[in-house]
C-alpha cells in the first residue's frame, strides 16, 4: 500500500498539528479526506499528483476538518469525485454532492481496492478504509496516537457506537493506522485497548461521582478533572455526558433534567 500524506494546513485547538490526507496513487487516484482548502494542502496534492489526474476524493465523515476543502478540490480538480456515507444534515455544507458508501463497499483506489468500514461514535457517518493486503487501516478519526478520541454528544457523538467501533477495528487485527491527526500508529492493538480500559475507568469514575451525590455533569467534571484547565472545561463536559448517555442506555442512570441518578446504587 503507497499512501503519501499530504498536510492539510489547518492547525487549531482541536485539529492539533494539522489534517493528514492520504493520496493514493496508481489507476484510480484517490485521496482519503478533502482537508479545507488551504491552497497549502491543494499544492501539495497537485505536487504529490505529479501530472496524474485526481480521480476520487472519499471522505471519512462530515466535520469541517475532514470535509471542508471539497469545494475548493472540486475547483483546483476538475471532475473529481467525491464519495463518503451520508450524514444529510451537515453534507450539504460543503458544497459538492457526495456519492453514498456505507460499511462492506468495496471502493477502487490507487491500484487496489478498499474496504469501508462503518465506525460511528465520533461521528455518526464515520467511515474508515481497510486494505486487507497490508492490513492498513485508513483511520480518519477513530484513534490518535498519544490521546484520546472526542465524543462530541452535541453532534451525534455516541460514546455505545464508538466502543463498538474499535471492537469492530480491533477484529480487523490491523498492522498500522494512518490517521488524520497525528503520527502513523503501528501497534493499534495496544492503543485501541488502552481506549477501551480507558472509557471503562472512566465509566467507574462517572459512577463514583454519582453516588457521591454529584448529580450534574459540571458537578461530576469538578470531581473527576480536579484543576482542569479553564478552556478544556467544555470539551471534559462532552465527555462526561457521553459517558452519561451510554450509562442511561445500559440502564444504570437515569436522568431528570439536568440532575443525573444511579439507578439501584
Ligand atoms: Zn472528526
Amino acid at each position: 500500500m503507497n499512501a503519501v500524506p499530504i498536510h492539510a494546513f489547518n492547525p487549531g485547538p482541536i485539529t492539533g498539528a494539522g489534517n493528514w490526507t492520504w493520496l493514493i496513487p496508481g489507476r484510480v487516484p484517490t485521496l482519503i479526506d478533502a482537508g479545507t482548502g488551504d491552497p497549502r494542502h491543494l499544492d501539495g496534492l497537485a505536487a504529490a499528483l505529479d501530472g496524474a489526474t485526481l480521480k476520487q476524493v472519499v471522505v471519512t465523515h462530515s466535520h469541517s476538518d475532514h470535509a471542508a476543502g471539497a469545494s475548493a478540490v472540486a475547483e483546483r480538480f476538475p471532475g473529481v469525485r467525491f464519495l463518503k456515507m451520508p450524514w444529510p444534515d451537515r453534507d450539504p455544507k460543503w458544497g459538492v454532492s457526495f456519492d453514498a458508501i456505507g460499511g462492506g463497499d468495496v471502493v477502487a483506489a490507487g491500484d487496489t481496492v478498499l474496504t469501508a468500514v462503518h465506525t460511528p461514535g465520533h461521528a455518526p457517518d464515520h467511515l474508515c478504509f481497510w486494505h486487507e493486503e497490508s492490513r492498513t487501516l485508513f483511520g480518519g478519526d477513530l484513534a490518535v496516537k498519544g490521546t484520546t478520541v472526542w465524543i462530541p454528544t452535541s453532534l451525534q457523538g455516541d460514546l455505545t457506537d464508538y466502543l463498538t467501533s474499535l471492537e469492530r477495528v480491533l477484529a480487523l487485527a490491523p498492522a498500522r493506522i494512518l490517521p488524520a491527526h497525528g503520527d502513523v500508529i503501528d501497534n493499534p492493538d495496544t492503543l485501541l485497548r488502552g481506549y477501551l480500559s480507558h472509557r471503562r475507568e472512566r465509566e467507574q469514575q462517572v459512577l463514583a461521582a454519582l453516588r457521591d451525590g454529584n448529580g450534574n455533569p459540571d458537578a461530576i467534571v469538578e470531581h473527576i478533572y480536579r484543576g482542569l484547565k479553564e478552556r478544556l472545561i467544555p470539551m471534559a463536559r462532552e465527555s462526561v455526558l457521553a459517558q452519561l448517555q451510554k450509562l442511561e442506555r445500559d440502564g444504570r442512570v437515569r436522568r431528570d433534567d439536568e440532575a443525573w441518578h444511579m439507578i439501584d446504587p
